[in-house]
């Protein structure tokens, strides 16, 4: 029939741009190119779908299209700083569909009796992967909007307990595979996958949570494989592959720039023991004005600029773009030394620094402007903490310790830029604050940079 021609086709060219689309996007200058990729791929499954034969009413989709909509636009209006939580949401979105349909067809197959061990296993597989991807993207938005506790909250015995409850949800479903019409089970595999999903997320902590974000995308990518076997779709089962893959990779990644394996991620409870543990003894820190800040970057030779979350926060990457314009301007080598997971998400500050048109060209990766910073006269560091703490290379005992960082400290003169002396994400101090050749200029970035950038232009400068 030409209608399912029509309806294969479009889930082959939908498949190959959602590769191109992942391709596009691991590059800043196509990642426009990529976005719009992915949106016509999109377009394309779901127009294939639409021209499926079988379908045989529009009436809900169309209203799930109107409702998808309707909840999809102002979520997409969220501020950047918010984006983890919202991504968050989507995928809870994506565990509930995936759970949802499972159910549905498990109820539909077994009162038809199509239920064979092969459909009841690939629904399982979906059913304990959507609901747990959905109430543990709720848990983990809801921990980085901080409406729960942050906090790990363990008890003895956690790990057991919460591996035991998805052990009998595995066991649970084994029993299904083997006896279908046991239909009690099904239920059973339901409340656990969705108690799983809450009880995994408690013990971590907030600041873990992208890269939590980023397994359970991975968890709903994988729920949407075994939901493309299901319905027999192959569009569901590679973009579900591409999505199970990608953020399996994208959270190693997250993991190897902290230092830290996925089991510390998962059940090490970070950011718990820390707080006022070994306070370090608090050393006269330099502070400084921002007509300081700008007579020393007026007179260096080669600048680099290192962002971080207080950047985010703050939004200042427009005054960090002007301070860029009037250096470069004067004829100073400005570079900026951009940290894998500065921020709260991976890319965060590239996708600030580009917003504010900061040129491509100008951003450097971490090892690279590491080699670079024993010869760079000054530092400025714009609400960055942790990823220029030095003790994560020579302190043993601290919960950063082997993380790699950006040199800062290395260089000629430190300027750092944060409200208060209060620490970062990891809750530790960072010595580089009282370093002899840091100078502290506090204040919010935004405002603190904006003179800077008076003081650079308007003749406060040199
Ligand atoms: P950070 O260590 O969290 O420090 C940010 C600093 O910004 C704070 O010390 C804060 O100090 C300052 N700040 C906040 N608001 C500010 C404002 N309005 N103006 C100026 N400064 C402000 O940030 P980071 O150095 O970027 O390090 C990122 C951390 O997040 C790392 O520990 C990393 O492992 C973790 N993390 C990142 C990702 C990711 O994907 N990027 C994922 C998971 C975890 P004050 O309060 O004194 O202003």
């Amino acid at each position: 029939m030409i209608a399912e021609h029509l309806t294969q086709a479009s889930y082959l060219a939908a498949a190959a741009l959602f590769i191109l689309s992942l391709r596009w996007l691991s590059n800043p200058k196509t990642a426009r190119r990529g976005v719009a990729a992915g949106v016509a791929g999109m377009t394309a499954a779901i127009a294939g779908t639409l021209l499926h034969p079988d379908i045989v009413s529009f009436k809900w989709i169309a209203v799930a299209i109107v409702v998808g909509t309707a909840i999809g636009i102002p979520l997409s209006r969220v501020p950047l700083t918010a984006v983890p939580q919202r991504t968050a949401l989507s995928h809870a979105f994506g565990g509930l569909a995936a759970g949802l349909v499972g159910t549905a067809k498990y109820m539909l197959w077994l009162q038809d009796g199509q239920l064979t061990a092969f459909r009841t296993a690939a629904i399982a597989v979906e059913v304990i992967l959507g609901y747990l991807t959905f109430t543990g993207s709720l848990m983990a938005a809801g921990k980085l909007q901080e409406i729960i506790p942050t906090r790990p909250i363990t008890y003895p015995g956690q790990n057991v307990v919460n591996l035991g409850l998805l052990a009998i949800a595995v066991l649970s479903s084994v029993v299904l595979v083997v006896r279908p019409d046991l239909w009690q089970f099904f239920p059973v595999v339901i409340v656990l996958s969705l108690a799983f999903g809450v009880l995994l997320i408690v013990p971590i902590g907030g600041a873990d949570m992208p890269t939590v974000i980023s397994l359970l995308n991975a968890y709903a990518g994988l729920s949407a494989v075994a939901m493309g076997f299901v319905l027999e779709n192959k569009v569901l089962i590679t973009a579900g592959a591409l999505d199970g893959s990608s953020g399996f990779i994208l959270s190693v990644i997250m993991c190897r720039a902290m230092n830290r394996s996925f089991t510390n991620v998962l059940f090490g409870a970070f950011g718990q023991v820390q707080a006022g543990g070994s306070a370090a003894e608090a050393k006269a820190v330099k502070s400084g004005t921002p007509q300081d800040a700008a007579d020393l970057l007026g007179n260096a030779e080669k600048v680099v600029i290192v962002p971080g979350y207080g950047m985010a926060v703050s939004q200042a990457q427009h005054r960090v773009r002007e301070i860029y314009d009037a250096l470069t301007k004067q004829g100073i080598d400005v570079k900026f030394a951009i940290h894998p997971v500065a921020g709260r998400m991976p890319g965060h500050m590239n996708v600030l620094l580009a917003e504010a048109e900061v040129p491509y060209e100008a951003l450097v990766e971490m090892d690279e402007i590491n080699r670079d910073l024993p010869q760079t006269d000054v530092v400025l560091v714009v609400g960055a903490n942790d990823v220029v703490n030095p003790a994560a290379r020579h302190d043993t005992k601290s919960p950063i310790y082997g993380m790699p960082i950006i040199d800062a400290d290395r260089a000629k003169f430190v300027i750092a830029n944060k409200r208060s002396m209060n620490p970062g994400f990891a809750g530790i101090d960072n010595e580089l604050y009282s370093a002899d050749n840091t100078l502290m200029i506090f204040g919010d970035a935004k405002t603190v940079l904006g003179e800077v950038v008076k003081a650079l232009t308007g003749g406060g400068g040199h």
